[in-house]
């Protein structure tokens, strides 16, 4: 299970018994910091993890100052590539890529077009035919995706989110998008939740416990009280602290992507794995009987 692969027949065989998850991410990179430690697990525990990542995030920043040097920016298309592998490997798991092409983030007031072909300017129905191909191809139990607001507002999120929900609907229906090969019927559908601001405060205070600087306190001062904290949907938390270094090892894999000296990193994994050992997930949709909470993406699925 080490080996990342970019799609084809091998898709159809289950490993070791197990069932299948499916991660559905907008850009390389998402998959290393949403829910990258899940992916581990379940993909540690034998069952068959496939991230399909839609776009190749061309219009990427270079966002770690040691990679901000020349020859960089020219390749990144390759370079994006090379480092998703590198990723898709230290977690486990399989990749593939759907192909479309980064919206990029608009910057502006206003706000300047999308540029012409991106992905987010697709017609729906196009980008949900591909993943929907994909589905069911690999036919997962479960999918994981954003919820309505993309966890931040990237217009390629946005999409992401819209794009799953349409392909978990519909990929179990013959007579939707009959080209795109058997239906097959997902069972569950998941948000991921990153920004728990129960968890930032856990963190800032652990800082302060040991005397140093919060690196949350700017983001904890701007929290606005009246959004209600992601943490009021949460109906799942998975437990999956034994995979954060392989989490933190795909994320380093991204380096253009991702600062080493970042916040991504500013909390000791030793107070991460004792004081929030687990990754958080909204059930969205569900197809089987389940009660919350949940400790399980796959509660409620019985081993075939
Ligand atoms: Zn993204």
């Amino acid at each position: 299970m080490t080996a990342a692969s970019t799609g084809g027949p091998e898709h159809r065989t289950p490993q070791n018994g197990g069932l299948r998850l499916m991660a559905v991410h907008a850009h390389p990179d998402d998959e290393s910091s949403k829910g990258a430690a899940t992916t581990a697990r379940y993909a540690a525990e034998g069952h068959d993890v496939l991230v399909v990542t839609l776009t190749g995030g061309e219009r990427g920043d270079i966002l770690n100052p040691a990679m901000d040097r020349p020859g960089v920016k020219e390749r990144m298309t390759e370079i994006r590539k090379e480092e998703m592998a590198k990723a898709a490997a230290a977690l486990g798991v399989r990749q593939t890529w759907l192909g479309f092409v980064d919206s990029g983030l608009p910057e502006g007031d206003p706000l300047p077009p999308l540029p012409e072909g991106s992905f987010a300017t697709i017609p729906l129905e196009v980008a949900t035919e591909a993943l929907v191909k994909v589905v069911r191809e690999f036919r997962p139990h479960v999918i994981i995706t954003y919820d309505e607001h993309g966890g931040y507002p990237h217009p390629d999120h946005i999409r992401c989110h819209e794009v799953s929900v349409a392909a978990y609907e519909q990929s179990g229906d013959p007579e939707a998008f009959p080209d795109a090969g058997e239906p097959w019927t997902v069972s569950k559908l998941y948000y991921t939740h990153g920004f728990i601001r129960d968890r930032m405060v856990l963190f800032s205070d652990e800082f302060e416990k040991n005397g140093q600087e919060s690196p949350f306190t700017e983001w904890l001062s701007k929290w606005d009280p009246s959004r209600g904290d992601l943490m009021g949907r949460v109906t799942t938390q998975v437990e999956c602290a034994k995979y954060f270094t392989q989490r933190d090892d795909a994320l380093r894999a991204h380096a253009t992507q991702i600062d080493p000296n970042g916040v991504f990193f500013a909390v000791p994994l030793e107070w991460q794995q004792r004081l929030w050992p687990t990754e958080e997930y909204e059930l969205a949709r569900t197809r089987v009987t389940t009660s919350i909470p949940e400790t399980d993406l796959f509660a409620g699925i019985e081993e075939s």
